[in-house]
């Protein structure tokens, strides 16, 4: 017999009980003493009524007690101090809750691989962290030692290992600073400031605060060609931010006497920025998890290149942000060319 729900379990214990008491009954009419026909018809009607509130009463009251232990757990509202989960006897009652214990398990479980995760990152991100600032704090450490031993009362050395640890200093303070960035970006701490600008403008202003930079490398920087202004509409100051990670990352990986050129690309909604130089490029393998934390192709390299890592995915967080997208194509030996959209003023 397949049983539904608590409700027919009730009824048919209790027609059982009623009919087995009239099968007694009638034996006992039959072969030993006739029984009035009402106590026939009525000793079993009565029993099964009987039975039928009595059972109903038990049952309602295991099932609800027994069931709302496990509501109690799994699900997500309190149920107030000691009320039960009210169980519908119509209704498949045991067949609901081992559904609803199902979703549950998948869900811890998927919640306990998240929370792995999260904490797999968490060292990671620890450990990433405290090698960052490995090399900024030996080098202004090695540097006060030298001049405590002596370099101080040298004048060739001592404004040299000073303004060295400086250098230091400024590192640490770069990646902090990187590190607030990224944090608030993650938690969604930080509003945009949507306004109309001329990104030709922001670029050329970019391009002339590293120009420095790019003479040391006799590296070429600029514009492809003259642009008439590109009015679009986002944050001025963090699209600055994205510019001048990826322009600084193109001198500081590119190749002496290279080239970085920043180009516009007018596209039916957006505008599309590239930043292309001819240095070194990046081998495919790398491409995907460019845009992490931390993560660098040449280790060694691109530490000492004064950089915190977190550029890229700084930049990453804040067009995406915008609604837009960041992208890299390149080739090992020819060069890369970072990409981002912007939204058309
Ligand atoms: P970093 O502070 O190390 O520059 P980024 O997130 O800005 O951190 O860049 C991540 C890594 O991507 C760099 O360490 C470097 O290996 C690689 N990279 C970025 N831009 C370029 C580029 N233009 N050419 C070659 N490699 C690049």
């Amino acid at each position: 017999m397949n049983v539904k729900n608590p409700l027919q379990i009730v009824f048919t214990g209790s027609s059982i009980i009623a009919l087995l008491l009239f099968a007694v009954l009638f034996t006992i009419h039959l072969s030993i003493d006739s029984i009035h026909w009402s106590v026939l018809v009525f000793a079993p009607l009565f029993t099964f009524i009987f039975s039928l509130i009595t059972f109903y009463f038990f049952i309602k009251k295991l099932i609800d007690s027994r069931i709302s232990v496990i509501y109690r757990t799994i699900r997500k509202e309190k149920l107030k101090g000691s009320d039960n989960v009210k169980s519908d006897m119509r209704k498949d009652v045991l067949g609901d809750l081992s559904k609803e214990t199902k979703i549950w398990a998948e869900d811890r479980k998927e919640e306990i691989s998240k929370l792995r995760a999260q904490e797999e990152f968490r060292k990671e991100f620890l450990g990433n962290l405290a090698h960052e600032l490995k090399t900024p704090i030996f080098s202004i450490q090695g540097y006060i030692l030298s001049l405590l031993e002596g370099g101080l009362e040298d004048p060739s050395v001592n404004r040299e290992f000073l303004l060295r640890a400086s250098k230091g200093v400024d590192r640490m303070t770069h990646i902090i600073e990187d590190l607030d960035d990224i944090t608030r970006f993650e938690s969604n701490r930080f509003e945009l400031e949507v306004k109309t600008f001329d990104i030709v403008d922001l670029a050329t202003e970019v391009i002339e605060s590293v120009e420095f930079r790019a003479q040391n490398k006799n590296i070429k920087l600029g514009l492809n060609k003259d642009y008439d202004p590109i009015k679009v509409k986002a944050d001025r100051a963090k699209i600055s931010q994205v510019l001048t990670n990826l322009i600084s990352n193109s001198i500081s990986y590119g190749n002496e006497n290279g080239k970085t050129e920043v180009r516009f690309h007018k596209l039916e909604d957006a505008i599309l920025v590239e930043v292309a130089d001819n240095g070194p490029g990046i081998s495919e393998e790398h491409l995907s998890r460019l845009f992490e934390r931390f993560y660098r192709v040449d280790k060694s390299r691109a530490r000492n290149s004064g950089g915190s890592g977190l550029g890229l995915a700084i930049a990453k967080h804040i067009i995406e942000s915008h609604g837009q997208d960041i992208d890299v194509r390149s080739t090992v030996g020819l060069g890369s060319t970072f990409s981002f959209t912007l939204e058309k003023a």
